[in-house]
């Protein structure tokens, strides 16, 4: 293991979509991690590894026994990670699990009273906190461009239903609060400062399946901002990505893409007096536009994003250099989050929150 100053060595288990994705990701950062080997129970993907050049272990113990093995790295289906954590933990390894980092709060307790216990770093990839779209998001919020934020709308719509695998059955850890649930909430979290309140949630099965397909939860936070997280899968028409109001503007961003942004900010609250307007078969005061000279009118600005930052940021929290971007207790806040909003779902009440 880590001797002297030499690149870590990580090594991948679980090597379907997204564990070959950390490799091609990590193939561009060799001086951060080199990739020791992988480790899928299925054949053809320990083939993929050969073909791409890794080393494919043998077995899980093989991979664990491995004196190159500094850092394991989990992306297998939900279900498993506390499991492997808990191995890779124990053998003196340091851990990075993909997310949803466990199917609980209690589990991720357990693993993370382990991880103190064996001194190791342990991190969830919350990959998502290095997005554009989001960055730019709260990059408006921390510039207090629009003024005291009321609402946040963060959603995700898709058209394909839950993607056909192991996502549609509950024993896996499958459903969407804990797919792309959890990316939005962890955004949400990281980005709004201050304590949240109340959970409200509920959870759809449009398509009929076992777990959930769709998910609306509702974090009503102490400073006043009404957030909603909303992921739907069998949507023929999205609604944008993002959808932000403050005291002194509004603004929207389309797609993960940034492909369109809006950017609405007051300029005075001045202009003339409002006149109803005709409006589908009536006439209302509450849709009168507004005297353009009172309002700018532009793009939000969006910058672009390395989320190898993730991997450095990793690494030198390993050498004792840096703190975790992606704290443990900020893990933990998300995933009694998750519990609070599967209660919330079960129940239709809206659950208190205590930090
Ligand atoms: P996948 O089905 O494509 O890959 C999972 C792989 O794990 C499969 O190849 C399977 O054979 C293997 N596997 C199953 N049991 C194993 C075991 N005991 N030991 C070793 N390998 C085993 O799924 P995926 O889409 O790659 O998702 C994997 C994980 O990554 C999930 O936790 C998912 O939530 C997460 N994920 C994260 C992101 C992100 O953006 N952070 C994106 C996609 C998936």
């Amino acid at each position: 293991m880590n001797q002297g100053s030499r690149t870590p060595g990580l090594a991948i288990v679980g090597f379907g979509g997204m564990g070959s994705q950390h490799a091609k990701t990590l193939a561009g950062v060799p001086d951060v991690f080199h990739i020791a080997g992988t480790f899928d129970i299925r054949d053809e993907r320990q083939q993929y590894a050969a073909q791409l050049g890794l080393h494919p272990f043998a077995s899980y113990e093989e991979l664990l026994a491995c004196p190159d093995v500094d850092v394991v790295l989990i992306a297998t289906p939900n279900h498993l990670h506390r499991p492997l954590s808990i191995q890779a933990l124990r053998a003196g390894r340091h851990v990075i699990c993909e997310k949803p980092v466990m199917l609980n709060a209690a589990e991720l307790e357990e693993v993370l009273d382990v991880a103190r216990a064996c001194g190791r770093v342990f991190v969830v990839h919350q990959n998502r906190r290095w997005d554009e779209d989001f960055r730019a998001v709260k990059r408006v919020l921390e510039e207090n461009r629009i003024g005291k934020i009321f609402t946040i709308e963060s959603r995700i719509m898709g058209s394909q239903g839950i993607p056909g695998d192991w996502r549609t059955r509950r024993e896996f850890g499958g459903g969407m609060l804990l797919d792309w649930g959890i990316h939005l909430t962890d955004q949400m979290l990281w980005m709004v400062p201050g304590r949240l309140s109340s959970v409200y949630c509920r959870l759809g099965h449009v398509l009929g399946g076992e777990c959930d397909d769709s998910v609306k939860l509702f974090l009503s936070f102490e400073n006043g901002i009404e957030a909603l997280v909303e992921v739907a899968t069998w949507n023929m028409e999205a609604l944008p990505r993002w959808y932000v109001a403050g005291m002194e503007g509004a603004l929207t961003i389309r797609d993960l893409w940034c492909s369109q942004t809006h950017f609405t900010r007051l300029r005075n609250t001045g202009g003339a007096a409002v006149r109803p307007v005709d409006a589908g078969k009536g006439i209302t005061k509450t849709l009168a536009p507004r005297d353009p000279a009172t309002l700018e009118v532009g793009e939000v600005p969006v910058t672009p994003y390395d989320v190898c930052d993730f991997y450095r940021n990793v690494a030198a929290a390993i050498r004792g250099e840096a703190e975790l971007i992606v704290k443990p207790e900020e893990s933990l806040r998300v995933m009694r989050v998750m519990d609070a909003a599967r209660r919330s779902a079960e129940l239709d009440a809206v659950i208190p929150f205590e930090t």
